[in-house]
Parts: C-alpha cells; structure tokens; sequence
C-alpha cells in the first residue's frame, strides 16, 4: 500500500527533510572538545575529556564513582559481572559469574538490557511490566520472588526515560535480599521523587549511544557509591593488568574503555542537557495538545516522575484497533475508519519521510528467549515453549507491544513539521 497515493492522505506533502525518531543534535562545543584531544595528543583511552565526562556525570546524578565506558552495554555487561562475582564469587576462569543463576530482569526493554546476563552464564527470568509506567511491575516482581525465592540479582531499565516505581522495586529487592542493576541508559536527567535515575542501583548505567539524549557517537558510563567497585570496573575495562612493572593478570580482561575522542563529543553535550529535555518535554506537549481528540494515549507518567521526554509514545484504545495480524515477521491489516494499528501508522508516516518505532518487543516473546520464564502480576510463570501466554492471560507487556508505537521524538523537529505528523496520524484514523 503506498499512503502517498492514498486518498485519505491526500494534500499531504512529503517531508522535506527526514523527520527522525531521535537524532544526534551538535552544538560546536564537541568540536572543540574532539579537536583540543587531538591538538595535545591525547588521541587515546586516557585523557582531559574523559576525566571531565566521569567527573560532570556523577556530580550531576549524584554518585560518588563513574567510571567511562565504550558503550553501555559495557558498562551493563561489568555492572552485571561485579555484582554477580560480590553474590557467588569468583567463578572458574573461562566461566560466567552467574553461571546457571536466575536473574529477574525487566521483560519490556531493549535487549541490551538482557544480553550481559548471558554473557556470564545467568539465566534471565523475565517480570512483566505495568501499565502505570511501562516498566517493571512491582507485583510480579513480588510473585516472581514466590516461585523463585534464591534469586539474588534483578535488572531493571527506566524505558523511554520515565523512572521505574525504584522505591517498591528496591524495597522488594532489600526484602529478599537481593541486589539491584539499574539500565539508566535512557534516562539521564530524570528524577523519581526528586532525585536523579542513576542513582538507585547497586551498580547503575548510562548510554551515550547516538539516539538518546545527549550522546557521544557512542559511549556510556559506570555509576557506583563503592570505589573498590569503581577500581575493578576501571581494571577489568582496560584488560586487568595488574599494578605490576610487566603485563600480569590475574583477572579476565576486557577493552572496554571510552575513547577520549568520543568523551570529546559528550563533554560537548553535556552544556545541553537540559535544554534538550525541554525540547522533548514541549514535543510531548504538543503530542498530547494535537492528538487529543484521537482514541489514543500517550505513555504515562507516574505523579511522582519526571522524565526526561526522551520518546513520545502512542498507545492505541483496544476498540479503535483496526483489523490485524502480526506474525514473527511479518504483519498485515485492514484499514477501517474510525480505527488503525501500529503498522499503519508506522507505514504512513514513513511514506512521507517520518521515522517512528514499534514498542520494544518484550523479552518473553522473542525467539531467543522462548526457553525463559516469564512472571505476571497474577502470579503465573510459564515459557513461551509452554504454549504461554494463553489466551485471556494478563501481560501487559505484550498488550503495550500490540497498540503502542513510538512517534518521531527529534528535538529538532519543527512544531510545522510535527504539526504534519499529528495530521497523518489523523488521516490514519479517518
Ligand atoms: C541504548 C540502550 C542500551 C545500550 O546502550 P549502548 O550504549 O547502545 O550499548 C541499554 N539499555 C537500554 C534500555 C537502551 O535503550
């Protein structure tokens, strides 16, 4: 179906200029940072920029300790290992500090979320997330601590940048005793009851990657309150030589370090946070102004969250849902007036050159993961091998995957340009 010459969308012209989900926004500043590391020298994985990026970005979310990392699935993936080796102990080298370990881990996520588990040989056990913030539900989570009472480790991600209910989320941790990772990734500058996410993990994470809400090209960091944590997290991303005159190890190393060309470009940004949140947050308004009238919503904030608006995302009534199928690979719909689907709206903003997103396709229902566990707040945990989640089942998870989308968030998207936006959507609708 090509919406450009579908009547419905008729007078519609296309984007001049690409309108992006989240794009890179540079001010000049980076520039200078890039340039001044080349200039001195410090082409390297030490120098002035990264210094001041660890510096900036624990005095601004409040930790004692960061450590600069390649990206965040890095900074995930020794968050992960640290507090797997401080709950088991040092494995056998060669294996995974969470070798045949449950791991509770947010289900409706990216999946650089999930994939340090397995690579130190845990087992991700996936908790459902909840309508009121799109994140883990602390109901399931409690249930999940019922059917599987040892486990020690949870991972949570705040998605889309609004916090996770963090105090029921730690109070059930704290309860069973267990320890908490908390992929910050895409929530720089958000705050749950006035304080900053990145704060609340035993060991806690940002991204720098090019989508989110300042960036680096790539890049992320390491956030901790312990600086033996930040010690062996510094050692193990610069392949663990030991303080020796030679090259000795007595760990397993790896090269995960930032790159200072790199911190260059988020110490560039850092300036700019907070007017890129402003910039997202009157996106969101504009959203929530221009679709009003559509049986929509947009992805909720909890009252005691501030987010930093990094996406806007839609979600669709269930009786505005147009006629659908969805495959693993494919899918297909019928338009209605009066009603549309994800796919549709999808399709016709990109005919006219607008980039959205699906929802992150939860954990429990990827390929990969069919063999993992998978708890809701009703209590039941099944596999999708198992044939779950049956018919009529409670996953909010899937729910959200099924009606919501995520619209063209770019803080340097034009109120014209997303009042065109609001215009295809509606005509999705007519
Ligand atoms: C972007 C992202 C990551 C990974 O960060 P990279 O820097 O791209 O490795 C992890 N978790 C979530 C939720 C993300 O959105």
């Amino acid at each position: 179906m090509n919406y450009r010459n579908d009547p419905r969308f008729s007078g519609i012209e296309p984007f001049e200029r690409t309108c992006w989900l989240s794009s890179p926004t540079m001010h000049g500043k980076e520039q200078e940072w890039v340039d001044d590391a080349i200039r001195t020298n410090w082409v390297s994985t030490v120098g002035a920029n990264i210094d001041e990026v660890e510096k900036a970005i624990a005095e601004k979310v409040g930790r004692k300790y960061s450590v600069g990392l390649a990206s965040g699935t890095a900074a995930l993936h020794l968050a992960i290992k640290f507090l797997g080796e401080k709950l088991y102990g040092k494995p056998i080298v060669g294996h995974g500090s969470l070798e045949g370990k449950r791991v509770f881990c947010s289900d409706m996520t990216f999946e650089a979320t999930v994939n340090p588990i397995l690579y130190e040989g845990g087992i991700p056990v996936f908790i459902d997330t909840e309508v009121e913030s799109w994140n883990m539900d602390p109901v399931a989570l409690e249930k999940a601590f019922e059917v599987f009472p040892d486990v020690k480790l949870v991972v949570i991600a705040h998605l889309y940048g609004t916090p996770t209910k963090i105090d029921e989320i730690k109070a059930i941790c704290n309860e069973h005793g267990a320890l908490l990772v908390e992929d910050a990734a895409e929530s720089l500058g958000s705050t749950y009851n006035g304080i900053q996410t990145g704060t609340f993990g035993d060991a806690s994470i940002i991204s720098f990657n090019g989508n989110k809400i300042i960036t680096g090209s790539s890049g992320g960091i390491f956030l901790c309150d312990s600086e033996e944590e930040a010690k062996k997290i510094r050692k193990w991303s610069t392949q663990s030589r030991e303080d020796t005159p030679w090259y000795l190890h007595e760990e397993l190393g790896y090269n995960y370090r930032m790159s200072n060309i790199i911190a260059g470009v988020v110490r560039g940004q850092l300036p700019y946070l907070e007017e890129h949140i402003a910039q997202k947050k009157a996106i969101r308004e504009r959203y929530a102004q221009g679709l009003a009238d559509l049986p929509v919503s947009l992805n909720p904030i909890p009252a005691n969250c501030v987010p930093n608006y990094w996406l806007t995302c839609l979600l669709i009534e269930d009786s505005a849902m147009a006629d659908f199928y969805r495959g693993d690979r494919e899918e297909h719909w019928n338009s209605e007036s009066g009603k549309s689907c994800p796919g549709e709206i999808l399709s016709a903003l990109k005919a006219f050159g607008a980039e959205g997103r699906p929802i992150w396709k939860p954990m429990h229902q990827q390929p990969i993961y069919k063999n993992h566990e998978f708890v809701t707040a009703d209590g039941k945990c099944t596999t999708a091998k198992e044939g779950a989640p049956a018919e009529g089942r409670l996953d909010v998870g899937a729910d959200i995957f099924r009606r919501g989308l995520c619209l063209p968030s770019d803080n340097k998207m034009t109120a014209e340009q997303q009042d065109k936006v609001i215009e295809i959507i509606h005509r999705c609708f007519a």
